[in-house]
């Protein structure tokens, strides 16, 4: 037996808690039956003494032997009781059979009332009742005794019953308990089995939920929900080691090949040149790729951006200037619409700035030589509004809902001459969401796209 397991702990405490209500009971049906049955008693020492009173009070004008012989009478109809009589001297008017011997212990030249008292004689004991009364011929002192031994007996068996029977009560149930407690808690073990055997390989797995709407079901369904977050998580992150690979691996076999193409032979000068600014464009490419993946891990994993007041509008405005050279170099009208209110949030600006860069980069990069892509900011419900809208090809309907995805390109051929990993907009979204914000984008082939930023506005304390 474990004795830190919950079964044990728990029989422990209601057999306990069970023990001390049943000894409890117990002492208070004895101490009330002990009552009662005395009570009886009493009672019945009342009726005795009373009736031998009156046969005083009407017997006192006759003579004594009358008397004694007609308080016989009396004392034969009732064989359980001891009676006496003793007058104002102390001497015995009438008793029967051990009265003397009972009675002895009475204190005399008492002045008045009822005298109750419990003694022993001979292994006997006896409850007795003293009145002193006072008739014409004088003070009489009555006492009747009663035997108690029996409800003494009754009173012992009861005791003995209870001191046999509450333990064994407590012991039935204990054992019944445990075994019920066994029931209760299966599936607790069945889970914990279960969970053992559950890792990052078989994560699909779950644990079986009773459907009996307690605790455990709903200590189940919570560690079932815990491993579907798991499994979404490690999937993405699997799935994302393997993209990254993927995507490593083109840069790094172009890389190899212009190197050993190179060196197969010897060649002239500007050929080695060649060779080794392919390198360099194609390394500054995969530099350019691991800063992308180190910020994605590192925002997701344990985002330790430092933050601090800014206005969004500084943000827009530095992102805008960055992107004007590409612009122009194919052409491309870019607007900012000017906003005059503050708009401050609470954030990183360089991240912040990264995010913006993002998706003027795409806006730039997916418009048609001519184009035009406008910036306009607002204020509203608490959230700063950032829309980029250009005038570009747009995003084929059912490409829309993945372009926040990782690697997601909606038309890899195309994109891989303008340099694009599909990792732009993931890393802006994953900025949105670090500033508790969030991005949409809003699309119609040929029609262009608006890329819709929001973020909430700091409350009470202005930049
Ligand atoms: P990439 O580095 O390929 O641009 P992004 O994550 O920035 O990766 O974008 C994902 C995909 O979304 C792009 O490949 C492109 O197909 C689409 N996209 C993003 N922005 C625009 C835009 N402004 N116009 C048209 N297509 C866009």
């Amino acid at each position: 037996v474990n004795r830190s397991s919950i079964r044990f702990r728990l029989t422990i405490w209601y057999s306990a808690v069970l023990l001390l209500g049943l000894v409890l009971f117990g002492i208070f049906l004895w101490f009330a039956m002990g009552r009662e049955l005395f009570g009886e008693i009493d009672v019945a020492l009342q009726g005795r003494v009373h009736g031998l009173e009156e046969y005083l009070r009407i017997e006192a004008g006759e003579h004594f032997p009358t008397l004694a012989e007609e308080l016989h009478e009396f004392a034969r109809s009732l064989p359980d009781y001891e009676m006496e009589v003793r007058n104002e001297s102390g001497s015995v008017v009438f008793g029967t059979g051990d009265s003397q011997a009972v009675f002895s212990q009475l204190p005399h030249g008492r002045t008045e009332g009822d005298l109750k008292q419990s003694m022993e004689w001979r292994g006997a004991h006896y409850r007795i009742l003293n009145r002193q009364v006072i008739t014409d011929k004088g003070p009489y002192s009555i006492s009747v005794a009663a035997q108690t031994d029996e409800v003494r007996g009754v009173l012992r068996r009861l005791g003995f019953l209870m001191l046999l029977g509450i333990p064994g009560v407590a012991c039935l149930a204990a054992a019944g308990g445990y075994l019920l407690s066994r029931r209760a808690l299966n599936p607790v073990r069945a889970m914990t089995d279960k969970a053992r055997q559950i890792e990052v390989t078989n994560l699909s797995e779950r644990l079986a939920a009773p459907k009996t709407g307690d605790e455990i079901q709903s200590l189940a369904e919570t560690w079932n929900e815990m491993l579907a977050r798991l499994e979404t998580a490690v999937t993405k992150i699997s799935q994302f080691t393997s993209d990254a690979s993927h995507e490593l691996r083109t840069p790094v076999a172009f890389i190899r090949t212009t190197a050993e193409v190179a060196l197969r032979r010897s060649r002239s000068q500007t050929r080695y040149r060649e060779a080794l600014e392919q390198i360099e464009i194609e390394s500054e490419r995969m530099t350019g790729l691991l800063d992308h993946l180190l910020f994605l891990s590192r925002t997701e994993s344990a985002p330790s951006l430092p933050l601090e007041s800014l206005d969004v509008r500084t943000a827009v405005q530095d992102a805008f200037a960055e992107i004007e050279p590409l612009a122009a170099s194919r052409r491309i009208g870019l607007e900012l619409d000017p906003y005059q209110d503050p708009m401050p949030v609470i954030g990183n600006e360089s991240a912040l700035r990264r995010m913006l860069l993002a998706i003027l980069d795409n806006a730039v990069k997916y418009s048609c030589v001519g184009g035009s892509v406008t910036v306009s900011v607002a204020c509203a419900d608490g959230h700063a509004h950032i829309s980029i809208k250009d005038s570009g090809s747009g995003i084929p309907e059912q490409a829309l809902p993945f372009i926040f995805d990782r690697f997601f390109r909606a038309d890899p051929s195309r994109n891989r001459e303008s340099g694009g990993y599909g990792l732009g907009l993931s890393i802006a979204q994953a900025i949105a969401h670090l500033h508790r914000g969030s991005i949409r984008a809003e699309s119609a082939p040929d029609a262009g796209s608006v890329f819709h930023i929001n973020l909430p506005l700091a409350v009470g304390n202005p930049p």
